[in-house]
């Protein structure tokens, strides 16, 4: 029999979400409630209640979200925001989209995540605010970030696009900073049928504000007084419909992610040629990637596609590399240019087997020994 395992699989969760959803979905539909509806208000209670905050606004993606809270923030022109270089383009997209200029920090060599000390070194007096990415699903260190941050005077926000549900000390990613934003992308850890995303945060004027740029600048309950200048950045009500049936599936599927990266680190761990990702006692990690490193990654990818494993790269270009970014690049940053040329992201989500995941662990292990010796 020949085993064939995908980079990711996301028709067993969807299926879970619409046995949950189908009724109310059907409803909804056939009630044209599709964009404003009752689910938004109820999933935003919920999803900032199970963030730790305040508050949620439900917007229309990740990218919404983190451009709505820099825009809210008053951030602009003449501004800087440190960003990581080693993180999803749409971190450091979104600094430049509001006419901010991005100030990329390395990361650390073993982490691959934003520290105090990396911030510190990008930060200058035109510094408003850090946007902390929760990378793979491993919260940075919070506790020093966040007195650096207080230090420097900017804001602290945090990117945990891929954190649902991840921990730092025991509290929730995106809880931490004056605004948390979430993405439900359908690969994150909790997806929607389509696009969707939100920000958390315990500061009432700021969601109100964000609430407001997200529709069109619209004042509280009109339709036409215009008091900010905004966009459709709109969490609609079918996406609402399947994130709260979503949430009360996450826990579960977090459980399933965490045991199988345990399974593929046992495994991989002082394998010759193969490097993990570090983690960190402090943090609770939700997997959003497996990610090991390995030298030559691009034919190890090769040769695990020969075995019908499908790999992914996150990410083969650090953002401060990219052409519409580099002209903001400063210096080098060796630890990102560095993890560039050998992250490797496995196979996983929360309804891989056991035995899929012992498959690639053999062929990884069998290809790096060879490789290596
Ligand atoms: C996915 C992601 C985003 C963007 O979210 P979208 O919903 O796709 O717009 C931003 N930052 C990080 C780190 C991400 O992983």
């Amino acid at each position: 029999m020949v085993t064939t395992v995908p980079f990711i699989d996301l028709t067993a969760t969807a299926a879970e979400i619409w046995t949950a959803v189908e009724s109310k979905f059907k409803k909804s539909l056939l009630k044209a409630e599709f964009v404003a509806g009752a689910a938004i208000p109820s999933f935003e209670e919920r999803w900032a209640e199970y963030c730790g905050a305040r508050y949620a606004v439900g917007v229309a993606s990740g990218t919404d979200a983190l451009e709505l809270t820099l825009t809210a923030l008053g951030i602009g022109r003449g501004d800087e925001v440190v960003v990581p270089a080693t993180t999803f383009v749409a971190t450091a997209a979104a600094v430049v989209r509001v006419g901010a200029v991005p100030r990329f920090a390395d990361v650390d060599a073993n982490t691959l995540l934003i520290t105090a000390n990396t911030l510190a070194a990008a930060a200058t007096s035109r510094t408003r605010a850090v946007i902390v990415v929760h990378l793979y699903g491993q919260p940075a260190d919070m506790t020093t970030i966040m007195a650096k941050a207080h230090e420097l005077g900017i804001f602290l926000v945090e990117d945990a696009a891929q954190a649902h549900g991840a921990e730092w000390q025991g509290q929730r990613a995106g809880s931490f900073g004056i605004a948390g934003c979430f993405s439900f992308y359908p690969s994150k850890n909790l997806g929607a049928f389509g696009e969707a995303g939100a920000v958390v945060t315990s500061d009432l004027e700021l969601a109100e504000r964000i609430r407001q740029l997200a529709n069109h600048g619209r004042a509280t309950g009109t339709h036409y007084e215009h008091v900010l200048l905004g966009w459709n950045g709109r969490l609609d009500n079918l996406q609402a419909l399947v994130l709260e049936a979503g949430l009360d599936l996450l826990d579960g599927w977090t459980e399933r992610r965490i045991a199988l990266a345990c399974q593929y680190s046992r495994r991989l761990e002082g394998a010759p040629g193969i490097r993990l990702v570090g983690s960190n006692t402090a943090a609770r990690h939700v997997y959003h990637l497996m990610v090991v490193r390995v030298p030559q990654r691009d034919l190890v990818r090769r040769m695990l596609r020969e075995w019908n494993i499908e790999t992914g790269i996150h990410y083969p270009v650090p953002c401060h590399k990219q052409p519409p970014l580099a002209s903001f690049a400063a210096e080098p940053l060796p630890a990102s240019e560095d993890a560039a040329a050998e992250v490797l992201s496995l196979p996983l989500y929360p309804h891989l087997t056991p035995r899929q995941v012992d498959y690639v662990c053999d062929r990884v292990v069998a290809i790096s020994a060879f490789r290596s010796a």
